[in-house]
């Protein structure tokens, strides 16, 4: 029999689940890592029914619920004189009906344990894809560096999961489309106290974003800023980002302080965009490196999971039959998770117009929403639903033919 391998380029969740999801089903699968550990602050931490219903359905849940983690089952919007419910995930058809913030990287922690219990799983960490291996017009693998040199890695299959910046894709010569996104975001985190509220929350006030991140021993603050605009808001010093906490959380005002400079803050820049094609022979992109997705919603993670689970659906198989695997196979990738990425896509723009540019403008206008999005029925239900399901949820139908060790 032809034996197929299959290189996957970034440890993210869309290459740490199709990695597991691969190994599970008794490919010879290695995974490549950048860096050193999962541990890097500027990913998100919002793991939602769609993938808690993975997780299960990979059996993971137990493991994945005694992770230290936080439940919310509402989402709100607090503008300066109103608590605005937007979604209520009570009442979700399923068995999850809440949002699970986890730090990202103790839920890639757990997928990638649970991969390395199939001996056909490899994980390479430090391992920085640089090229593609290219053969009579098809990608056949790639080239890396470790800490011991520069490798070549052969692969019948190689998944470009390399996140929005992918090195994998430039190399295969593909270009995303750029949608324009009104906001960059700077990252940071404050001591919390048991006297603070419990909830996660949007705070909006004139020419204000925040979104606070209850992960109990502190806060992890995301302060949205107009489009490029990290320049000036340095220039003005870091003062220029304790004033708006201070002004809009008044319950940390006591701790701004503890932001000694910016070296306390990261900025990370937001970008939204899609590739026109997410294949070439040998060669499959997905995640972030395919789409990379706004903040908005807070569900990028959820996205690259169910295309690696879309992957494995349709490619799962063959890989471990030793069958060809065709690009209209790959194609096939693509066409099942279009829809969901253009639809969350344009509802993520939808919000960034709407709400955040002219929050985040010279002079904003005062935000009003209307007092309960979440009770009005339909808007209720269409809004819990793309929150906790997103579109077209997918379900594991890959095989498992590995054996753990
Ligand atoms: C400010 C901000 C906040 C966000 N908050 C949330 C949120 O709360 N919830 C949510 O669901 N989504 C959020 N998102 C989106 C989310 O982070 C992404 O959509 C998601 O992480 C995509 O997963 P991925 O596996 O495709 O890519 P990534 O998570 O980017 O993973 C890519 C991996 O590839 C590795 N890598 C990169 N280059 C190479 C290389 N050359 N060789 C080997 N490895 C490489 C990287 O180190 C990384 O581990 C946020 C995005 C932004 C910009």
């Amino acid at each position: 029999m032809r034996r197929n391998t299959c290189v996957i380029a970034g440890g993210g969740p869309a290459g740490a689940m199709l990695a597991l999801l691969l190994a599970r089903a008794g490919v010879e699968v290695t995974l490549l890592e950048k860096h050193d550990d999962f541990l890097r602050d500027f990913r998100g931490d919002t793991i939602h029914p769609s993938t808690l219903q993975i997780l299960d359905e990979l059996g993971l849940a137990e493991d994945f619920h005694r992770l230290p983690h936080r439940k919310t089952y509402e989402m709100e919007i607090q503008t300066d004189d109103a608590t605005v419910p937007v979604a209520n995930l009570r009442g979700l058809k399923g068995k999850y009906q809440y949002i699970a913030f986890v730090p990202q990287w103790e839920f890639l922690d757990l997928l990638t344990t649970a991969a390395k219990r199939y001996p056909n799983f490899r994980l390479i960490m430090e391992a920085e894809v640089h090229g593609v291996i290219r053969e009579d017009d098809a990608v056949r693998g790639v080239r890396y560096r470790d800490t011991s040199g520069e490798h070549e890695l052969r692969a019948t299959l190689t998944v470009a999961a390399d996140g929005r910046h992918s090195d994998v894709r430039r190399a295969a010569g593909l270009v995303p489309v750029e949608h324009s996104a009104p906001m960059d975001v700077v990252w940071f985190r404050l001591p919390r106290e048991a006297s603070d509220p419990r909830t996660t929350f949007l705070r909006v006030s004139n020419g204000h974003m925040m979104v606070s991140i209850n992960r109990e021993t502190y806060w992890q603050l995301a302060y949205l800023i107009p489009k490029g605009g990290f320049e000036a808001l340095r220039s003005r010093g870091i003062e220029g980002v304790r004033e708006p906490v201070a002004k809009i959380l008044p319950f940390l005002e006591d701790r701004v302080g503890r932001l000694r400079g910016f070296e306390d803050v990261s900025v990370l820049s937001v970008a939204l965009n899609r590739l026109r094609r997410w294949h070439r022979p040998g060669l499959l992109v997905i995640g972030d490196a395919a789409h990379a997705m706004s903040p908005v919603f807070g569900v990028g993670i959820n996205l690259a999971v169910q295309d690696a689970v879309a992957a494995a659906n349709l490619l799962a198989g063959p890989l471990a039959a030793g069958t060809p695997i065709p690009e209209s196979l790959l194609a096939r990738v693509q066409r099942r998770r279009t829809p969901p990425t253009v639809i969350t896509q344009f509802a993520q723009r939808l919000v960034q117009n709407r709400l955040i540019r002219p929050a985040l403008t010279e002079h904003p206008r005062p935000v009003r929403l209307p007092r309960d999005v979440s009770r009005l029925p339909l808007i209720g239900r269409l809004a819990r639903r793309f929150i906790g399901l997103g579109v077209l949820p997918e379900h594991i139908s890959s095989p498992v033919e590995s054996h753990q060790v």
